[in-house]
């Protein structure tokens, strides 16, 4: 593995980029892409502005900080982001990122009718037929999501397998429909090592063994992303990830593949491209 596609920095929930870059290249990577998280929603506009998760607005100076780092390192950077994608969001996401121009967009499920596809969104009140449905509903936006054609990336594509309440009830069927539409998709899934290791509830890889074995049958390749967070996040699941590839004898597809542009374009060329609005004073 010398490739990972899904790293964060400060400019959403991950640390600042000469610690992570330095991690990276620690690590043994050859190229990493920076996914910060950003998310167009009015409905968590108030829980984005609490959590410093602006990247909507300052995607333009992180573009210029990785310029910035991309010298004095022997690693290729890659200007990338982790769009939330919520159907209803399509247009206003289209329009996003054809004007911000990333090197190549990964898209992730990360709300679903209001609630969080995360272990802090407590479904203790809820039946198991409405855990159902919402597992259900979530596959609805995975599918949805990768019909869009907006993204490279499919990040986690079985998320709600990290979830206590939610683990266990992805089907066969939930699959199928997933691994069908990569299939006819320029969407690539990722293989993601964020919940695995200690720090991981269920120590999973995403997908998990079934998923991966649906999306192989249909002949959908892979991109691989570490989702690191914090520096020391990279030394722990890059082997991990090394391991994985190593025993299922999965080639990831490499950046290029995926975006068909040359490493670095934009970084390498930032003033070539249009000027970007948030930069403005
Ligand atoms: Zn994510
Ligand atoms: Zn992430």
């Amino acid at each position: 593995m010398t490739v990972d596609v899904h790293a964060h920095t400060s400019y959403s929930d991950g640390s600042g980029i000469p610690l992570m870059v330095d991690a990276a290249e620690a690590a043994g990577l050859d190229a990493v892409g920076f996914a910060d998280h950003c998310s167009l929603s009015e409905a968590w506009r108030d829980e984005r502005l609490l959590w410093n998760r602006n990247f909507d607005r300052t995607h333009g100076r992180r573009r210029e900080a990785l310029a910035t780092a991309a010298d004095p390192a022997d690693l290729t950077l890659y200007d990338a982001v982790e769009m939330d994608y919520e159907p209803e969001l399509e247009g206003a996401i289209r329009e996003f990122l054809a004007d911000a121009g990333f090197d190549y967009a990964v898209g992730s499920v990360h709300y679903v009718a209001g609630k969080q596809v995360f272990p802090f969104e407590s479904f203790a009140d809820a039946s198991d037929a409405e855990r159902r449905a919402f597992v259900d509903d979530y596959y609805d936006a995975v599918v949805s999501l990768v019909e869009s054609e907006l993204f490279e990336v499919l990040a986690h594509a079985d998320l709600v397998e990290n979830h206590p309440a939610l683990n266990g009830l992805t089907t066969a069927a939930h699959r199928e429909r997933v691994a069908a539409a990569c299939a006819d998709s320029r969407t690539v899934p990722e293989i993601n090592a964020g919940r695995a290791g200690d720090r991981g509830e269920f120590d999973l890889f995403h997908p998990t063994d079934p998923f991966v074995a649906a999306f192989r049958d249909r002949g959908v390749r892979f991109v691989v992303g570490t989702d690191s967070h914090d520096p020391e996040d990279f030394a722990d699941r890059v082997p991990r990830l090394e391991r994985y590839l190593d025993e299922t004898g999965i080639e990831p597809l490499a950046v290029e593949e995926v975006v068909g542009g040359s490493p670095g374009d934009s970084l390498s060329t930032p003033e070539t491209g249009p000027p970007d609005p948030s930069e403005a004073p």
